[in-house]
């Protein structure tokens, strides 16, 4: 049975002209912080458009926090907040006003805007520039505007389209720091775009992956990575021994574990570490193999993209 969730997509199509942006998508997002995750071009942005029903689809349905985009479009925008990618900040005006305009725009009284806007400025770490005009404040600071922007208005959820993009690694620790708290201290459900892995891996508990517009995975992350152990094993080369690293190699793979090869480095995936680790010993002590270093490796949501055919 499916959970709760607070944006579905069953058979969703978006063509423009002949080029296929999604691809007869069904996608199933809960709350929490959920990662979309795509090259430049897989249909991040395109999916967030019409979720915010900025954009129809061509095909198929959704429902975001119960509602249908296509007949309550400025009802859903009331509720989610949205971070767009391009830089779409007036430069002349303060921080303060352009967030509480933005607030007011999604119908809190001029006061209570005025408020939540300075709140939410102060929580993004901007709470002394907050009366800066937008064009003087550097790329990380405008990325916290935006943020500050999708949040102020007491959303039930935000869609954040690259949130991360243009910032040192500093910055972006930070961002993603905020991103967490915003979901785990307020509650606000969040769908942040991203092309980077690793950063999906550090904050996210589910995962949407898209690649030229197809689903590539929809899941929790926990699942999505985990259940799959590896070891990388890197054997010395023997010189009156020269196919004991074939045959080790062989042995792994015939006790249906996954093993890549590099030079004298194996990288074997398994069900579990028991079942590697047995393997391991038994096809090195066969095989008379000498073993230089032996670690563990996580897998990573790049070896699910990797793995797709
Ligand atoms: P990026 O991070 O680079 O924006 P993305 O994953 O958000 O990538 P989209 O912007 O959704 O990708 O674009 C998906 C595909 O749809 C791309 O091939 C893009 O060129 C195409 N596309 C998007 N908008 C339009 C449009 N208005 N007209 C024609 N093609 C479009």
């Amino acid at each position: 049975m499916q959970g709760v969730t607070v944006i579905t997509v069953r058979g969703l199509t978006m063509q423009f002209g002949a080029q296929r942006a999604l691809d007869n998508l069904d996608i199933a997002i809960p709350p929490g912080v959920t990662g979309l995750v795509g090259a430049n071009g897989a249909g991040k942005t395109t999916l967030m458009s019409i979720v915010l029903g900025l954009r129809e689809a061509t095909s198929g349905t959704v429902e975001v926090l119960g509602m249908d985009p296509k007949l309550l479009g400025s009802r859903i925008r009331a509720r989610v907040g949205y971070a767009p990618e391009r830089n779409v900040l007036p430069e002349d005006m303060k921080a303060v006003d352009f967030v509480k305009h933005l607030s007011e725009v999604r119908g809190l009284p001029r006061d209570e805007a005025r408020n939540r806007a300075s709140d939410s400025l102060w929580l993004v770490g901007l709470g002394e520039e907050r009366f800066r005009a937008i064009g003087t404040m550097s790329t990380g600071q405008r990325q916290r505007v935006k943020l500050a922007q999708a949040i102020a208005a007491d959303p039930k959820l935000v869609l954040l389209d690259e949130p991360t993009d243009g910032l040192d690694p500093m910055q972006r620790d930070q961002m993603l720091a905020l991103i967490r708290q915003i979901n785990d201290e307020f509650g606000i459900d969040v769908l942040l775009s991203s092309h980077l892995l690793e950063e999906v891996e550090r904050v996210c508990d589910h995962v949407v992956a898209l690649d030229a517009g197809q689903l590539v995975a929809d899941g929790p992350l926990a699942d999505l990575i985990g259940g799959n152990e590896g070891v990388e094993l890197e054997l010395v080369e023997i010189a009156d021994r020269p196919r004991s690293i074939d045959d080790v190699a062989d042995a792994l793979a015939a006790s249906g574990l996954d093993v890549e090869r590099d030079g004298a480095v194996l990288t074997v995936v398994g069900p579990d570490t028991d079942v590697l680790a047995d393997a391991t010993r038994d096809a090195v002590a066969e095989h008379g193999a000498r073993i230089r270093r032996l670690s563990s490796r996580k897998r990573t949501l790049e070896d699910l993209f990797m793995e797709q055919p």
